[in-house]
């Protein structure tokens, strides 16, 4: 495809102004104009619908087709979110509005959702209280561990070590780590589960937490986790739920009911907000009691006469995290979202991602080795080890799966499981769709076993078949067509 420069013609305009009646100001300090005019594309209106609208259709995205990528939810982001989120009232609100003086009125409506989305994910999730700054999920594990540390550091306890099961998602040991924290990794059992006695051997003083996902990265309930709990909370540690998916548990069970004290959600997962290509995202920070005093300032307070203000007076606090108060339009678009369905409408999330996740599970049983064989929760993980035999990879599943216009699954995530492919089909996909994906994953099954040769020339419908994926990692060249 050609680049927009490519589709120059000398002197044509996308627009025309009339002439300016308006006199000229003093033109500007030589220092700051440009020697040259900066090299434009010179294209008409219709060329840039025609040019961006192409690129779009060359972007694989949810609303065009299936996207069953486990641990990332990409599930379909209802329209009415977009809408409110695009408000004028909200979009059009800059931050640097006076919130205390007599423009308080100005924003008010925004305040009052940042107040009221608080209250919401405290209800969700059953902490006491909520940051909404942090910018992402991995955001929001620093901004917890950073105040995980503040706790200990208040306590003057002595603490090295952070401790994540060997199936936790990368960005968990990484957080612990830029805060300041030594990690250390506990192995699963056979189960998928963290192994209790290896967790005791590990659990020394010198523990400051733990960080857990619960269902786990492989889409399990640790059937443990108050005995974890009370184990971490011996040796004075605390326990971090990674609650990125929340869409396994939602109105089920509440992570601040079952011992944690601190999570993150990643609301642009949960909670509907388009994502992938590190869009904007948040990962508010729920916490229990202790560790109330240290969360990010500003706070949005509720004065007696019902209206609010930000209140940056929280002298243990760990200060800012974010600029302003973090994304605003993905949290107004969350806002929205659990307005929409209420406390029942949240229920049927959960039921539906778990319904749909256990029916591919069960109708794939026996085509692929499943590594745990027991009810799942959002997502399920299965293995090809077997067609691995007959030389056709999890990778080449996946390359297979491109070609009948289906995003590929996870692969190779979580480390734990050989030859691993990971699906979460989401509460949002349709019978008909996940019975069309399912047929795709049998077909291959079946490819695999005739003629595995057949393999290694998918995908033939892209631009380009098979990258060296090592190579686009480290040379970020993306011109791959000269
Ligand atoms: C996606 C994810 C994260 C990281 O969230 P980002 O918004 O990408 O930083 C952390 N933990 C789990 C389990 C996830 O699935």
């Amino acid at each position: 495809m050609d680049l927009i420069f490519e589709k120059s013609i000398e002197g044509r305009r996308g627009y025309s102004l009339p002439e300016s009646d308006v006199p000229s100001a003093k033109p500007l300090a030589a220092k700051y104009v440009r020697p040259q005019s900066p090299t434009l594309p010179e294209v008409g209106e219709l060329d840039v619908v025609r040019h961006f609208m192409a690129l779009s259709r060359r972007n694989f995205s949810v609303d065009g087709n299936f996207y069953p990528l486990g641990s990332c939810t990409m599930k379909y982001n209802p329209r009415f979110t977009e809408v409110l989120a695009a408000m004028s009232g909200l979009a059009d609100l800059h931050p640097l509005l006076p919130q205390l003086a007599s423009g308080d009125r100005l924003v008010q409506g925004a305040l009052a959702i940042l107040y009221e989305m608080e209250q919401l994910l405290c209800e969700i999730t059953g902490f006491s209280a909520f940051t909404l700054q942090p910018l992402a999920g991995a955001h929001g594990e620093l901004t917890g561990a950073m105040m995980i540390a503040a706790y200990h550091k208040a306590k003057k306890n002595r603490k090295k070590y952070i401790i994540a099961p060997d199936s936790a998602h990368g960005t968990n040991p990484a957080s612990a780590a830029i805060a300041g924290f030594q990690t250390i990794t506990i192995p699963s059992t056979e189960e998928g589960v963290m192994d209790l006695a290896a967790l005791e051997r590990a659990l020394t003083d010198e523990v400051a937490g733990i960080m857990l996902t619960c269902p786990d990265t492989a889409g399990i309930f640790n059937r443990d986790i108050d005995k974890i709990a009370q184990m971490v909370h011996k040796v004075d540690g605390l326990m971090y739920y990674d609650g990125a998916n929340l869409n396994a548990v939602l109105g089920r069970c509440r992570p601040g009911d079952l011992g944690f004290d601190v999570m993150h959600i990643n609301l642009h997962k949960t909670f509907s907000t388009p994502h992938g290509g590190g869009g904007p995202g948040a990962g508010p920070v729920g916490v229990g009691p202790k560790l109330m005093p240290y969360l990010p300032v500003s706070r949005v307070v509720r004065r007696d006469d019902g209206t609010f203000r930000l209140n940056y007076d929280y002298p243990e606090s760990i200060g800012y995290v974010a600029s302003f108060y973090g994304n605003f339009a993905v949290i107004v678009r969350a806002y929205a979202y659990i307005l929409l369905l209420g406390k029942e409408g949240l229920k049927q999330v959960s039921d539906h991602a778990v319904l749909n996740a256990n029916y591919v599970m069960a109708r794939l049983k026996g085509v692929f080795d499943l590594p745990f064989d027991r009810t799942c929760m959002h997502e399920c993980v299965f293995s090809a080890c077997a067609q691995s035999k007959n030389g056709v990879h999890a990778i080449d599943l996946a390359k297979y799966l491109i070609d009948q216009g289906i995003h590929p699954m996870t692969v190779y995530f979580p480390l734990i499981v050989r030859e691993a492919m990971m699906i979460e089909p989401t509460e949002t996909e349709s019978k008909q769709t996940i019975d069309r994906f399912i047929q795709c994953m049998m077909d291959a099954a079946d490819l695999a076993a005739r003629d595995p040769e057949a393999f290694h020339a998918f995908p033939k419908t892209m631009p380009i078949s098979r990258p060296d994926e090592v190579k686009a990692v480290k040379d970020l060249n993306v011109n791959f067509f000269d």
